[in-house]
């Protein structure tokens, strides 16, 4: 890839001095190692909006589906102002081309999921969404999008991980001169990753990929970005990955001997049971993709999907 993949990030995650209180909360992993491969788009909705530094907390009350966003001390009531700001934002936010969006947990602004709002006696409930994210996350429903904390989580953090590199590959599809023979190519490449993901999504874009003339270019190229990035929503499981494992497995029917055809199989049950990470499987069949010269899979992204260095696929 020659360019870095541009990602939204609440600015505080960066080391921005812009909370509140004049402080950050600085994420090294995501600026010193996921920071290598991508280009930050910071947003702070409280700055931005107007608010200066430092500044009241403020946090979200009333209906968790349409809550208000009002200060804690004094009781303003920030809802119009930082919903008007919200809409102008992410509309100037499409031309930046974002493969995804970091936000900082638990803000009422920035908060993904599960922020507190308070009902009216004041008690709260982790039933929210910060008012800048719910207007980004409506806004481009098909955008990977996470939050610093969950992506301490290995499955969490892998998945979105593979989520951007994907779209990253996808646009610069888009970018180029539109034809049936490139989206074939790049499905053909992304079909196994497909796979792990969603059977149902996989069979989907294979017919809609082998039945691509009757449709005009545009609306093929939209309803494939929608199949693709609902698919890579949806989790992998050791059953799926298995399943593809198994089918890769195939393709060397008649070049592996009976040895190397036996260390494999138990290499896919143990990692099926749990007791061995993707990475040990992958490595192994990348080494009989090169030893063999499997063409076709030596063309699958799954096997290569995103940097070693990231040290993905590693958990068990
Ligand atoms: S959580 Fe969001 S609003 Fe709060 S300081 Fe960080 S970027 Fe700004």
């Amino acid at each position: 890839m020659e360019d870095k993949i541009r990602l939204g990030i609440s600015s505080c995650l960066l080391g921005q001095n812009v909370r509140y209180d004049g402080g950050h909360k600085l994420d090294r992993y995501l600026t010193d190692t996921l920071g290598q491969y991508v280009e930050y788009v910071p947003v702070c909705p409280e700055v931005e909006c107007g608010l200066g530094i430092p500044r009241e907390s403020m946090r979200l009350v009333g209906n968790p589906e349409s809550p208000r966003l009002v200060t804690v001390r004094t009781g303003q009531d920030l809802t119009e102002r930082m919903q008007t700001w919200a809409k102008k934002r992410v509309g100037e936010l499409e031309r930046e081309g974002l493969c995804g969006f970091i936000f900082k947990s638990d803000s009422p602004s920035s908060g993904m999921e599960r922020v507190k709002v308070y009902n009216e006696k004041g008690m709260p409930e982790k039933a929210g969404r910060g008012m800048f994210a719910r207007a980004f996350m409506e806004h481009f429903p098909l955008i990977p999008v996470e939050e610093e904390g969950r992506l301490h989580d290995p499955k969490l953090r892998e998945s979105f991980i593979e989520s951007i590199f994907t779209l990253k590959r996808w646009r610069e599809v888009v970018q180029d001169r539109k034809s049936l023979g490139n989206l074939v190519g790049f499905h053909t490449q992304h079909k196994l990753l497909t796979l792990s993901h969603s059977e149902k999504h996989y069979r989907a874009m294979g017919k809609l990929v082998a039945e691509g003339e009757k449709l005009p270019l545009n609306e093929l190229y939209t309803q494939y970005e929608t199949l693709l990035m609902e698919a890579l929503k949806l989790r992998t499981t050791l059953k799926k990955n298995g399943n593809v494992l198994q089918h890769m497995m195939g393709y060397f029917k008649e070049q592996l001997s009976k040895d190397e055809k036996q260390e494999l199989l138990e290499i896919l049950d143990e990692y099926r049971e749990g007791y061995i990470p993707l990475i040990v499987p992958i490595t192994l069949i990348n080494h009989y993709v090169r030893k063999y010269q499997q063409d076709y899979l030596k063309e699958q992204v799954y096997l290569n999907p995103h940097p070693m260095a990231l040290q993905l696929r590693n958990h068990a």
